[in-house]
């Protein structure tokens, strides 16, 4: 009867014995494992650290008493194997209950010893609060920890798929979490941009962020434990978790004698023998090979190990069987977000010397007319030689592993993006379409591979005398306009074959739209009319995720909620010059007006301004600002007050980062509108008091940055409220613009086909209160370009678009040129009021001016009299219009200056 003896029983091990008494009844099968567990689940042990997973129990997938009486395998829990006697084929064991040691004879020997957590030797590494988590005892001492001392603020350290979802776990637990990771990316199985919606899932559920800093050392306060970066930050926390990654358990084979890798894993070949023919070595412990690079690689996750554990079981019961290696097929759910990847990303193939292409599409789960549908973003890699799928990342709501499971087969059996193509797939509304995202990729990669499309890569947009083409509708340009990249032309779609003439023959056309399905019929348009097209793959979409990792700083800073958020360092620079609330300004930064600079130690950046003054802030670091080759200023965010930095209009300055530094950058402009804005609410509510905390919540205002406030104002005194019923089509695509909407109550989906080809609508938005829609009724010709259909019961405001477009067109306010006010002022016929801030009237004013600042206008309006006319100013001429409203109402007479003071002809006063 042979003897099989296997060492630590859980993932590969338990596998291998069940595996083995089914292949071998007469076999005498005995686990050692040194846990008090066989056979738990450590893939649950977030879920139960966050009492999702709520008892102990429910992680124990069987125990000795079910080994012993459903396949007479003995297991021994809480026996630990000292050492292995290869010549005598013998281990020496711990019952670590008793303190007895004995020795047990094998005929073959299986080693699934797993890997540890790594515990890197900080100093204060030793102190109490301080976990790594491998197994159920681990996860009870973090459960207690938590519950002893009542744990407020955590930190967890590692952004790979342990540490995400233990912080996930840890948020459930209502405790605040900062996560540093030392790479300039969380979770390394994706591609960075692939991380933006992850990142912003942990943002969005108050995970503070810190990426590429690591962390020094640890220190036990008299109250909590302060956490030290090399970037020189101090967080405090009252427990910390260590998941940067786990070291094999392979001090065994080690001291056996047995051939180890230089990272120690153990050498075993393709039927997972070691180099001592009768021990094999399964799971986390071992060296795989990689099943596409045909490389050496480790893979420490439970699907590998459960694999070759059985792999192992059928080699040793005398099967011909071999294990084909791993491809990296993982995924990890966090919050709604679902991420997932499989083979070789670009990080992994840019180094190599494959020729491959990176395609980007962003389908819906399933078709957009069923409800509930939701965006994925999808990212296909495949050898431009034959079409070889390399590999693919997906991240979304819903839907995402299916995809990522079939590709994972696909690149199993070598399969190529024509197979993706053609491949036949689940299809019925609530599941998926027609054409399954997967199909899509793989048409896209088909027409690439035969020549019928061509893309250029977002890195090379505008290269070599490249005409950048927008075919998006003039709403969606207006909302997020592609920026940074050159001159942009702009031609609809639609009316691209009208207007072929603008474009230039002799130079390449990079083609862009949202997502890259109007982009596509654009590029294969205007090849066949003889235009050199390519196109930019997965729109806008996909750039904005390229635009989230673009910095080349070698740091970066994310929020970090409980200590240190540089947005809100931000605000408090910039919120004494505008009243925007902290919320906007995130939203700002969102939508990309906010442009972020990180710089490294060292390194600098020349700025300039173009027409318009730009405000800079710096929101941590140290920065010389330099002007003409001298030093100007110094600036520290440690200041306790923090002046901006204006660049006047084509001004440009030079600034160096003495440390790593976080500039922001707004145009004045928009915080003037913000001001504006804000202002205007307050005086329109003077009237229509039920608008005030509507308009105060709706988000982006900035659709009106265009158009005089004084119209709007008028324009919203029309406004009227409505409700309607979940399942309502607002408005429909395609139809002439009536309304805009804005939701004060409920929520919606938009949907939209593609323009010329129709087809199903695909799901492009949700919106919730606070958003609007239908900006198109705005302009003036033109159909709905979307769909809009609630989800919710709603409340909306409706502003009519004939009666917008014909206050707009008729200016209401009452302005003035320059040298209007300068020569009512001089001849005393009228008094200058400058609305600006204290800290732009001591850099330069009119002379002779008074001051109140916009905001605090109303309440200080006793201040100014009545029989006096007033001619109002500002910086470029938003504010001051706005004021004009105010007094107005008060029943002054003022008149605004229509350019402010960024472009007054004549003489300033400076200084104090
Ligand atoms: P293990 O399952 O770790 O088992 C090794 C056992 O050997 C241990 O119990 C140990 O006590 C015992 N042992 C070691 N030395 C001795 C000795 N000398 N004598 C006796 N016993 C010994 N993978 C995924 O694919 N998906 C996931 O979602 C996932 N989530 C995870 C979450 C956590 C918190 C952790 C820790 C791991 C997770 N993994 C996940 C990884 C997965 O659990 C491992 O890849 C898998 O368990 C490895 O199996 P193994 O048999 O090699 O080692």
């Amino acid at each position: 009867m042979t003897k099989i003896v296997i060492i630590g029983g859980v993932a590969g091990g338990a596998s291998c014995a069940a595996r083995l008494r089914r292949q071998d009844e007469a076999a005498q099968i005995t686990i050692f494992e040194k846990g008090p567990f066989v056979s738990f689940a450590n893939c649950g042990l977030p879920y139960y650290i966050g009492n999702v997973i709520t008892q102990e129990d429910e992680l124990l997938l069987a125990d000795p008493i079910l080994f012993e009486e459903r396949f007479r395998i003995d297991a021994r829990v809480r026996h630990e194997v000292k050492s292995i006697d290869r010549e005598n084929k013998i281990v020496t064991v711990c019952n670590l209950k008793s303190g007895e040691t004995y020795d047990e004879p094998y005929d073959q020997l299986v080693l699934s010893p797993g890997a540890t957590p790594i515990r890197p030797p900080l100093p204060g590494i030793d102190t109490p609060g301080i976990f790594t988590i491998r197994s159920v005892p681990d996860s009870n001492q973090v459960k207690s920890w938590i519950e002893m001392h009542h744990v407020d603020r955590a930190v967890v350290i590692g952004g790979g798929f342990i540490g995400l979802e233990m912080a996930e776990n840890l948020v459930h637990r209502d405790i605040k979490v900062n996560l540093i990771e030392r790479d300039r990316q969380i979770m390394p199985a994706l591609d960075r941009e692939m991380t933006k919606p992850v990142v912003e899932a942990l943002e969005k559920n108050g995970i503070g962020l810190l990426l590429g800093d690591s962390v020094t050392s640890f220190e036990q306060t008299e109250r909590d434990i302060k956490v030290s970066t090399e970037a020189g930050r101090s967080i405090h926390a009252d427990m910390v978790i260590l998941a940067i990654g786990v070291a094999p358990d392979s001090s065994l084979a080690r001291e056996a004698g047995l051939e180890l890798t230089d990272r120690g894993h153990i050498v075993v070949n393709a039927k997972l023998q070691t180099s001592d023919p009768d021990i094999y070595a399964v799971g986390d412990a071992v060296q795989v090979t990689h099943a596409i690079t045909g490389q050496p690689c480790v893979l420490p996750l439970a699907g590998p190990a459960n694999r070759q554990g059985r792999i192992a079981a059928d080699v040793i019961s005398g099967r011909e069987r071999t294990f084909r290696g791993v491809q990296g097929t993982s995924v990890c759910g966090l919050f709604d977000v679902t991420l997932a990847a499989t083979g070789m990303t670009e990080k992994q193939l840019a180094g190599s010397d494959v020729d491959y292409s990176a395609i980007y599409a962003h389908p819906n789960d399933h078709v957009g007319y069923y409800p509930g549908a939701t965006p994925i973003s999808m990212k296909l890699l495949f050898d431009n030689r034959d079409g070889r799928v390399l590999g693919a990342q997906a991240v979304g709501k819903k839907g995402v592993e299916r995809r990522i499971d079939v590709i994972a087969m696909a690149i199993q059996k070598g399969a190529t993006v024509y197979d993706l193509e053609e491949a036949e797939l689940c299809y019925a509304p609530q599941y998926g379409a027609a054409k399954d995202p997967i199909n899509i990729l793989g048409m896209i990669g088909s027409n690439i591979m035969r020549g019928d499309l061509r893309i250029t890569p977002w890195g090379d947009i505008g290269k070599e005398g490249a005409v950048v083409l927008d075919v998006r509708s003039y709403s969606e340009i207006a909302i997020s306009p592609i920026v940074d990249k050159g001159e942009v032309k702009h031609i609809p779609l639609n009316e691209l074959r009208d207007r072929l003439e603008e474009l230039n023959r002799d130079a390449p056309i990079h083609v862009s739209c949202a997502v890259g399905a109007r982009a596509n019929n654009a590029v294969r348009l205007l090849n066949h009319r003889g235009f050199n097209a390519s196109l930019l793959p997965g729109g806008t979409l996909t750039l904005a995720c390229l635009n989230y990792c673009s910095d080349d700083g070698s740091r970066t800073t994310r929020a970090a909620p409980v200590h240190f958020d540089p947005l809100v360092a931000l605000h408090e620079a910039v919120s004494p010059l505008s009243g925007l609330p902290l919320w906007l300004l995130q939203e700002i930064k969102a939508n990309g007006i906010l442009k972020e600079y990180r710089l490294g130690q060292g390194e600098s950046i020349t700025l300039k301004a173009s027409a318009i003054t730009d405000i800079l802030v710096l929101a941590n670091g140290e920065i010389d600002v330099i002007e003409l080759d001298q030093i100007s200023r110094h600036l520290s965010s440690t200041e306790s007050k923090r002046r901006p930095v204006k660049l006047s209009s084509h001004e440009s300055k030079t600034f160096y980062a003495r440390t790593p530094s976080t500039l922001y950058r707004i145009d004045q402009e928009f915080l003037d509108f913000f001001d504006s804005w804000f202002a205007m609410v307050e005086n329109l509510s003077q009237e229509r008091p039920d608008l005030k905390e509507i308009l105060s919540g709706m988000r982006r205002p900035s659709v009106f940055l265009n158009v005089p406030l004084t119209n709007v104002q008028e324009a919203l005194k029309r406004t009227r409220l409505v409700e309607a019923k979940a399942g309502e089509v607002i408005i429909r695509q395609g139809e002439k613009p009536d309304n805009f909407y804005l939701i004060v109550e409920g929520a919606a989906d938009v949907y939209q086909s593609d323009p010329i080809e129709g087809g199903e609508p695909q799901l492009v938005n949700h919106m919730e209160s606070g958003d609007h829609f239908g900006e198109d009724a705005f302009i003036i010709e033109g159909t709905r370009s979307a769909t809009v259909k609630l989800t919710r019961d709603s409340r909306l405001l409706a502003l009519d678009g004939d009666d917008f477009k014909r206050l707009i067109s008729k200016p209401l306010d009452d302005h003035v040129d320059h040298s209007t006010a300068k020569i009512q002022v001089d001849q005393g016929l009228r008094q200058l009021l400058d609305v600006r801030y204290e800290e732009e009237w001591y850099e330069e004013r009119i002379p002779g001016a008074i001051l109140i600042p916009l905001p605090e206008l109303r309440v200080r309006i006793n201040e100014l009299d009545k029989n006096q006319g007033y001619i109002i100013y500002c910086h470029a001429g938003k504010r001051s219009a706005v004021a004009d409203m105010i007094l107005k109402n008060h029943g002054f007479k003022s008149a605004w200056m229509l350019e402010g003071i960024r472009d007054w002809p004549y003489v300033v006063e400076k200084g104090l």
